[in-house]
Parts: structure tokens; sequence; C-alpha cells
């Protein structure tokens, strides 16, 4: 394509973008006058949880930006909005300003999480680890909070900028780092994919002499291994490192050196599962056994902080590109490999029972860091130091409970939310776990037969009646819907409920003059 083409391809964009933002632009200036405030522009990105901080949104394109930014009433034409449009995500700015982000609702969700975080701040119990001295110094009071959607919306709360180490969390880390690098099957000819059942230390190996899975001790001194083998050791730390800070949206990821020195020289059970491993042939040919544990330990004291935590979740729940840069970290095969392995064995000796009850992959670390993935929602991070007698953060474990309680986040809660798998029920409060009642009446009210039997063999009760105390037989008979009338009926729906005006299904009908349902309802 010639240069002049290209200009003329861009005019044309531009237009396009143009007509498509004035609306926009329209909904910021209320009264009408043409212009609007950047402080009015920023506000409606904040409530989505788009902070001004944001790279994906460049306000420095407009002139003398830092200068202005001092000035509190600095105000945008369309062009100067238009300029900001064009060097930024458009499509983000685009969503955010219609509400249309992942989380629509974005303040009232972090008002219910700001609560949970309030709560969970009173629970007391557990104890810091002590058994690397370095992590025993940490304030056991130190509590943190953050979540960051897929579309990059993000809510702290507590101690979030600080850092802390994220210890076991860095096992899955590794884990995709090998994958990508080796693949499946490489990775997994030294690596188990099984839980253990026994603790995350344990001097255990599998029947084929392999440690059971990447999540424990043994796993992730394997993986080690395999991480970057070619390297020399400084050059594969400083790769983890720097994946770290891309998985955690450019922010630096840091090494705290006092804690490697300590676990170091505290290890005596990895240098003896590393012996035990090498025993048993299980490391890859050629493996320096003291590099790989140093690497083990280097990597268990990498430092981020919780709101960093939250960000490398959530390119987790994003399937390895991360939300607040766009970049692409992990591919994901790799992500729903390491996801799996999560859901099974990411919780120590709690993983089984944190599968059942929480439902959601997630990896926590002795120095109190827990990171939550809701694939294609979101990533969520808690960080308190004391732990319970299974080496989770007691606060966090609990910040989860408050969560699945209200919001229908286990795996497998859209099997039983009373709402269309068409629909993401995911955000539903409890009202509608429970019964589900609006959606079956409006499948109901809309006459759409197949999507009421769909709600009903999902085990929602056909008699449950929404505020007005209207059933959805109700509601079919007085839309004229005889099929769904008909279906209801034969599935035990009550034809003589009354509404709250005392008025029953046949009274509906005859209402409507629709004679096929008066005749079904007399039967
Ligand atoms: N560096 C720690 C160890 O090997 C990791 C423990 C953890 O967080 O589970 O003991």
């Amino acid at each position: 394509m010639n240069e002049k083409n290209s200009v003329v391809e861009n005019v044309e964009k531009n237009k396009i973008l143009e007509k498509e933002f004035y609306p926009l632009f329209k909904i910021l200036d209320k009264d009408n006058t043409g212009i609007i405030t950047l402080k009015s522009f920023k506000s409606i990105l904040k409530k989505q949880g788009i902070s001004d901080k944001d790279t994906r949104i460049s306000f420095n394109t407009i002139e003398n930006y830092n200068k202005l930014e001092e000035d509190n009433d600095v105000t945008l034409t369309f062009d100067d909005f238009m300029v900001i449009v064009n060097q930024s995500n458009a499509n983000l700015i685009k969503s955010a300003i219609q509400g249309n982000l992942i989380i629509p609702d974005f303040q009232n969700f972090v008002d219910e999480i700001r609560e949970f975080f309030e709560e969970v701040k009173t629970v007391d119990g557990g104890k810091v680890a002590t058994y690397i001295p370095q992590l025993g110094r940490v304030d056991p009071d130190k509590y943190a909070v953050s979540i960051c959607t897929i579309d990059g919306q993000m809510a702290s709360f507590g101690d979030f900028d600080e850092y802390f180490c994220v210890q076991s969390i860095s096992k899955p880390i590794n884990y995709c780092i090998a994958l990508e690098d080796l693949g499946e099957e490489v990775v997994h000819n030294h690596v188990g994919r099984e839980p253990s059942g026994i603790s995350f230390n344990g001097l255990v190996l599998n029947s084929n002499n392999l440690p059971h899975n990447p999540m424990i001790n043994s796993g992730a001194i394997m993986t080690c291994s395999l991480v970057k083998q070619d390297l020399v050791m400084s050059d594969r730390f400083e790769n983890v490192l720097d994946i770290w800070t891309k998985l955690s949206g450019n922010n630096q990821a840091k090494f705290n050196n006092s804690v490697y020195l300590s676990e170091r020289s505290t290890a005596d059970r990895n240098f003896a599962l590393g012996y035990f491993m090498k025993e048993n042939k299980a490391f890859p040919q050629n493996t320096n056994l003291i590099d790989t544990l140093e690497f083990y330990f280097q990597c268990c004291s990498i430092e981020v902080t919780n709101e960093m935590l939250a960000i490398c979740a959530a390119t987790f729940a994003n399937a390895g590109i991360c939300p607040t840069t766009g970049n692409k970290i992990f591919n994901p095969d790799t992500i729903k490999n390491c996801l799996s392995l999560l859901y099974s064995c990411g919780m120590y000796d709690f993983s089984g029972e944190f599968a059942f009850s929480i439902g959601l992959p997630a990896k926590s670390g002795v120095a109190g860091g827990l990171l939550i993935v809701i694939p294609n929602l979101m990533g969520i991070a808690v960080w308190s130091p004391k732990l319970d007698k299974n080496g989770n953060t007691v606060k966090g474990i609990e910040f989860c409970k408050k969560l699945v309680e209200k919001y229908n986040f286990h795996n497998y809660d859209s099997l039983i939310s009373g709402v269309s798998p068409k629909k993401d029920p995911r955000l539903r409060k409890n009202e509608a776990k429970k019964t589900g009642v609006i959606d079956l009446c409006w499948a109901a009210s809309t006459g759409d037969l197949f999507e009421v039997q769909q709600l009903v063999s999902r085990g929602l009760n056909i008699n449950d009646a929404d505020y007005d105390g209207r059933t959805p037989l109700h509601i079919a008979a007085s839309e004229g819907h005889a099929e769904v009338v008909e279906y209801l009926l034969k599935n035990s729906a009550n034809a003589s409920a009354k509404d709250r005006w005392g008025n029953t299904p046949l009274d509906d009908a005859k209402r409507s003059e629709n004679k096929t349902i008066i005749e079904i309802l007399s039967i």
C-alpha cells in the first residue's frame, strides 16, 4: 500500500471512530455545552474500576498534561477527547462509558467486597510460619484483599501495596514456564499430576518414582530443574523475575535476599527431597542438584504486592493475557493445565476440601499469600500471614467462604444456580440462586418452552412465585402460551395457586379471553 492510500485510510478510520464516540462524549457532556471536564471523564472510568494510572488510557496525549493535571478544571472539547481515544485502548473507553465491562455494576460489587474485607478483618486465629526464621518476623496483622477483572477493573483494600514473598505461589508460575518451553509431555515425564494426600514437603514419590505434582515441594524442585535449563543461573532467575513482572501488569517484581538466605540455611527437608529424587533418577540428565535447589529458594523469595498478585491471578483468569497491559504471557493450554492442577492440588492438605466447598483454582504460600482464579471473570488475591494448620492463610480461606456464599463462583454453581446456562449466572445473588424464579417467569412470559424445560430440569421449583405471588403458570396463562401452560401442568404446576390479588391462572386466562388455555385449565 502506498503512503497516500494509508493516509486516506487513516482519515476514514478516524471518521468512523469519531462517529462512534460522539454519542459517548455526549453522555459525559450532560449540560450540552460541547465541553467536558477531564475530572468527569476520569471519574466515570474510576466508577468502572479503571484508574487514571491505567496505562491503556493515555491522558498524557493532551498538551501540557502534567501541568494541566494540577488544575482540577481541565476541560476537553470533543477533539481533545478524540486525541485521548486515538492514543488509548478505544474499546476500553467505550465499554467503560457504556457500562459494558465484564462486571457492569462495578461499584456495587466493590462495596460488597469491601464488606467481606471488613467482616474477615475481625476473624483471628492461626500463626505466622516460623520455620523460615525471616518469615516469622513479618507483622502478623498485615492484611490485604485485591481484585482485578479480565477487563482490568481493579479494587484493593488494606495493605495492598506492601511487598511480601510469594513462596509456594512461585510453583504454578514455574510450572507454566516449564510447560511453555518444553511441552506437557516432557514436563510430565518428570512430575506427576495427582494430589499426593500428604503434606507439602512430604518425603515420598509416586509409583513411578516421580514427585506427585508440581504444587508440592518435591514437584516444584523438579519443575525448577526444567525451567530454562540451558541458561546460566543469573539469566534463569532474571527470566523468572521478568515473567512475574509481566504477569503483574508490568509492575516490578522484587527479590528478598534475607528470606532467600534464611530459607537456604533451614532447608534440610528440601535438600533431602532433592537427594531422594536424585537417587531415584527422577531429574532430567545433567541436572545440577545444588543449582536447582538454589533456584527454587530464589523463586520462593520473589516478592510482589497483593495488588500485583491479583493482576497475576487475572492473567490466569484471562487465559494468559495480562488484562492491564494486553500482553500475552502464557498460552491458554498452559493456563488450562495449570488451573487443573491448582484445582486439585493448590491448597496443601486442604485441596480436596477447598475444591469441594469453594470450587475454584487457587494457590497459597506460607508467607500468607493466596491467589484465586475465577476463569473468564477475575483474579483475586488475599494476603494475611497467619496460617491455619494446613499452611493456608486463615483470613484468605474465610474470605473465599464469604465470596462463594454470596456469588455463584464455585465451578459447579452454574448447575444449580437456577438460571439459564445461556446467561452468566455468576454474579447473581443468593436470592436468585435459591429459586431462579425470575428467569422461569421470564421464559414463561415469552413462551420459550425450550428455556422453561431447561430451567425446570435444572431443579427449579415450578411453583415458586415472584414478588407479586405470580407463578410461571399465571404468567404463561395470561400471555397466552398454551404449550407452556400444558408443559407446566404436566410437571405438577399448581393450577389453584393465587397471586397477591387472589387470582388463579384460570382467572388470568379468562381475562385474556384465551379459549384454548381456558379449556386446558378447566379440565
Ligand atoms: N519455600 C518454602 C519451602 O520450600 C515454600 C513453602 C510454601 O510456601 O509452601 O519450604
